[in-house]
């Protein structure tokens, strides 16, 4: 423990102890900044609901954007992920039944990692809690936000074990609780404005115990619904289906969900695909949001805590860690040297990167799902724009830009 505690008042009132800064949540961005502040040994606690084991193997997202890897890279953040990602830089779209491969690494420049999302975190927490000896108290409950516009904000939660309230008071809250956290709930009203759009439509995501069906992710566009295909690992593949938003996943049985995926994947040439035990099978209703202002106070979103991105263009991993290392410089500079210019320009930093991936996530929506729409007009529209990607280079080169990620130098 890394944090000073000092003797309970009353055995009703909170223990209380202190530090620079509570981050809450456990994700790819708590840890993130956790292990940012760590290095620079700027005093921190993590919080987190789960347990170690829970969070080391929630299956999620797989593919991080080459400039995220290597500013994960230049903290010590990576080794792992270097030493095991497999790297991919194409991906192929199947509509009308034909295939088409984009080869968006050699348009770019860059590539994607594909290193599973609990491995990520995995590797994060053994850096930050066994490598450097950080504070993470795991398994917390009824975490509270107090006093956050003021100058001594403070976090309160139970203790798994002793079933007792425990409060922390500190300099800064970095809210990391993702999206179904108690952070974002504590910017008061009138504060920020929450942007919404649904889309309207389901995606069953399913995780198969089998290899990868291709060397590449693989789209389909299919009057019967979209379908994707993204490998995860050497056994494990993950795939998508469209469906109705709020659908039963035990409408899928097996034979039902292999049958859809061949079908909507079917394109002249195509490997048939290996099929295997369906380890995962949930319903996400498409939607994505966006907090702005991400900061009040002296609480900072970031990740899904502050914005979603449905995993249309596999945006949102590369999202929370964008806003982890903007935030946990800021707070290194803020802490460390009394500079608090980071922490001031935080918010509409982030927001610009996160709204050129929402409108690209949109767009790609549309050219997924147009075929599937029953409307006519939009399946002109996304058959259009697949034939103009494919066929401009102008086109192609900017779309690989936006597939992979602009460059940043966070
Ligand atoms: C099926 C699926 C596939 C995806 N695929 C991709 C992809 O390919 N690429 C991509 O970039 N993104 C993808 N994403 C999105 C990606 O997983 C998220 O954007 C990412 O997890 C966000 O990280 P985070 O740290 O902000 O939040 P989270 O990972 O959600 O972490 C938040 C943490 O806070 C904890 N918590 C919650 N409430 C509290 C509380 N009150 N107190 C303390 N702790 C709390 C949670 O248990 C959790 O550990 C996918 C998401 C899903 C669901």
């Amino acid at each position: 423990m890394t944090s000073d505690a000092t003797p309970t008042p009353s055995p009703a009132a909170p223990a209380t102890h202190r530090t620079r800064v509570v981050v809450v949540g456990a994700g790819p961005a708590g840890l993130t900044v956790a292990n940012i502040l760590r290095a620079a040994s700027v005093d921190c606690v993590v919080l987190e609901t789960e347990s170690r084991a829970f969070i080391e193997q929630r299956p999620r997202a797989g593919f991080l954007e080459e400039w995220a890897v290597h500013a994960l890279e230049r903290r010590g953040l990576a080794d792992g992920l270097l030493e095991r990602a497999q790297v991919h830089h194409e991906f192929e779209f199947r509509f009308a039944g034909e295939r088409h491969r984009f080869p968006y690494g050699e348009l770019a420049g860059r590539r994607h990692f594909v290193y599973p999302q609990p491995l990520l975190v995995t590797d994060l927490v053994r850096r930050y809690a066994d490598d450097t000896g950080g504070d993470i108290r795991f398994g917390v409950r009824d975490v509270e936000l107090h006093g956050i516009d003021t100058e001594r904000p403070s976090v309160s939660y139970t203790d798994p074990d002793t079933g007792r309230r425990e409060r922390i008071d500190c300099d800064t809250v970095a809210g990391c609780d993702g999206a179904r956290g108690v952070c974002r709930e504590s910017l008061p009203q009138g504060h920020s404005t929450i942007a919404r759009h649904d889309y309207g439509i389901g995606w069953l995501a399913l995780l198969a115990e089998a290899p990868p069906s291709s060397d590449c992710v693989v789209f389909g566009a299919h009057p019967r619904g979209f379908a994707a295909h993204m490998a995860r690992s050497p056994q494990v593949t993950r795939y998508y289906l469209e469906c109705p938003p709020g659908d039963d996943p035990g409408n899928w049985p097996h034979e039902r969900v292999w049958s859809e995926l061949r079908l909507r994947l079917a394109a002249d040439g195509a490997m048939p695909l290996t099929e295997g035990r369906l380890i995962e099978k949930r319903v996400l209703d498409m939607h994505n949001y966006v907090v702005e202002p991400m900061s009040y106070g002296r609480l900072h979103l970031a990740g899904d805590a502050a914005h979603l991105a449905a995993p249309i263009a596999a945006k949102g991993m590369n999202l929370a860690l964008h806003d982890a290392l903007l935030l946990g410089d800021a707070l290194v500079a803020h802490c460390a040297r009394g500079d608090s210019g980071g922490l001031r320009d935080y918010s509409a930093a982030s927001l610009r990167r996160v709204w050129q991936y929402q409108e690209f996530s949109q767009w790609l929506s549309e050219v997924m799902h147009g075929a599937s729409s029953g409307d006519p007009f939009r399946a002109g529209v996304a058959t259009a724009r697949l034939r103009r990607v494919f066929g401009s280079p102008a086109a192609a080169a900017a779309f690989a830009e936006l597939y992979i990620g602009k460059d940043i130098d966070p």
